[in-house]
């Protein structure tokens, strides 16, 4: 009778968190901290033992490749940079507008070393990080002051918190819009602690709805850009200049943040913009305080600007939530830059204008060049939009590379793989190079070639 050997625990097999970690740390690609490395291998480790302790075998490769697996979703899910082929501009899901690096530059002094942020050189004093961008934008929109924050949904909550609360403001039932991930006028209303006074209908509102509704309690007519929707039809709003006749002061959300509609710092009004209101217009037009974000359609880093009458804008910049929605001193220091292109009446510089303006003709010659190199492709004419909720409905005309491949689907994820977004239309991935910028031509075409052939 021979004796049995004791049976073997499979888990034995399984190999130490200290093995995975060093077949890690030995592979190529990106170095991701220790730390993150061990925590790879261990849930490996551990999803390999649950299953040995089910009966699974053991492979050590098995259990290296997933901790490698899970590290390498971990490294490309990292913050990081794409090519933009979508042919959105003002892309929120991709960063909204990139920063130029002239712009960047100019910050990168006041972000590594100290700044006059909060300091008067001049009398060794203290300052206000009010008296830099937010007065040169009041500047170059035509307002008596301005100050900038954490993002335009926070400059609206500020504004209405500071100057309404407790009190009504009355707004159109057309313009209790929602504006992407979780803008909601009337809950940011009702945070602000203002009490909402809905007038008129979803599609008209007239100067007299407002009218019947002004009290002694009235502290602001609120006006609000509805930016990501357009109304056709039988529509009528009321104009600002309608609403400043009223008596109580008018707040415009102006969302886009286009300064003025007759665009100057460009050679010539693009059509496209079609009526999109200026914030310029709106304060001619009696407006005592209008709010945007920074990085729509004014080209900037992310930020909120509040404009305006200099009281009232001395008001919100006091109350306690304009500490809480602040914006730094590297923001401060780009919107500067920005502030400063306007004011000078060049803003091509900015990459959004560049972008938005950079004529068919110059993309075509582009986009021959890139289909020339990519098997099965062509040059199409195509629509490029604004996007990030701005101009809903108006396109840009515009050019793109199209690829004929078998699964339009894979080669976009290939692509994506290489950190690259494009579309798909008409059965072909399409890159449009509105918005690509020309230095990643020749990695996109590239990546064109590769994406198209692997399987
Ligand atoms: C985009 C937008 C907002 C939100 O601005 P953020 O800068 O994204 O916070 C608010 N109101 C209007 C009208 C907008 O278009």
């Amino acid at each position: 009778m021979g004796l049995r050997s004791p049976a073997v625990d499979p888990r034995r097999a399984v190999p130490s968190v200290d093995r995975v970690v060093d077949a890690l740390s030995a592979a190529p690609g990106e170095r991701l901290p220790p730390a993150i490395l061990t925590q790879c291998a261990r849930d490996a480790v551990d999803a390999a033992r649950a299953a040995a302790g089910l009966g699974a075998p053991v492979d050590v490769e098995a259990v290296i490749a997933d901790a490698t697996a899970r590290s390498t979703r971990l490294a490309r899910g990292l913050l990081r940079r794409v090519i933009n082929a979508t042919g959105v501009i003002v892309h929120t899901n991709l960063g909204r507008s990139p920063i130029g690096s002239d712009t960047f530059d100019s910050a990168r002094g006041v972000a590594t070393g100290y700044s006059n942020l909060e300091y008067q050189l001049e009398t060794g004093d203290r300052g206000s990080r009010h008296a830099h961008a937010g007065a040169l934008l009041a500047r170059a929109c035509g307002a008596e002051a301005g100050i900038v924050v954490n993002n335009n949904a926070a400059a609206v909550l500020l504004a209405l918190g500071a100057l309404a609360r407790g009190r009504e403001v009355v707004v159109s039932r057309g313009e209790l819009v929602e504006i992407g991930g979780g803008f909601r006028v009337p809950e940011i209303m009702a945070e602000s602690g203002c009490r909402l006074v809905e007038v008129g209908t979803t599609n008209r509102t007239r100067i007299d709805d407002y009218r019947e509704q002004l009290r002694m309690d009235t502290a602001l007519l609120l006006k609000v850009h509805a930016s990501n929707y357009r109304m056709i039809g039988f529509t009528e709003s009321t104009p600002v200049a309608q609403l400043a006749s009223l008596g109580p002061p008018v707040m415009v959300d102006a969302g886009s943040g286009l300064l003025d509609d007759t665009t100057p710092w460009l050679p010539h009004r693009p059509a496209w913009l079609h009526d999109e209101p200026g914030v310029r217009q709106a304060l001619d037009a009696g407006a005592a305080v209008v709010t945007f974000s920074g990085d729509k359609l004014l080209g900037g880093p992310q930020a909120g600007i509040v404009v305006g009458q200099a009281e009232l804008i001395a008001t919100i910049a006091r109350h306690p939530l304009a500490r809480a929605v602040r914006a730094d001193k590297v923001t401060l220091a780009e919107l500067q830059h920005v502030a400063l292109a306007y004011l000078d009446g060049d803003a091509t510089t900015l990459p959004l204008w560049r972008m938005a303006t950079t004529p068919t003709d110059t993309l075509r010659s582009r986009a021959a060049a890139m289909a020339a190199s990519v098997p099965q492709a062509r040059v199409i004419d195509i629509e490029s939009v604004v996007g990030g909720g701005s101009l809903p409905g108006f396109t840009i005309p515009s050019i793109g590379v199209a690829t004929e491949v078998g699964s339009v689907e894979r080669m976009l994820a290939n692509l994506r793989d290489a950190d690259v977004v494009a579309r798909a239309a008409d059965g072909c991935v399409v890159a449009d190079l509105r918005t690509v910028h020309p230095d990643d031509d020749a990695r996109l075409g590239a990546m064109l070639r590769s994406a198209r052939a692997e399987p």
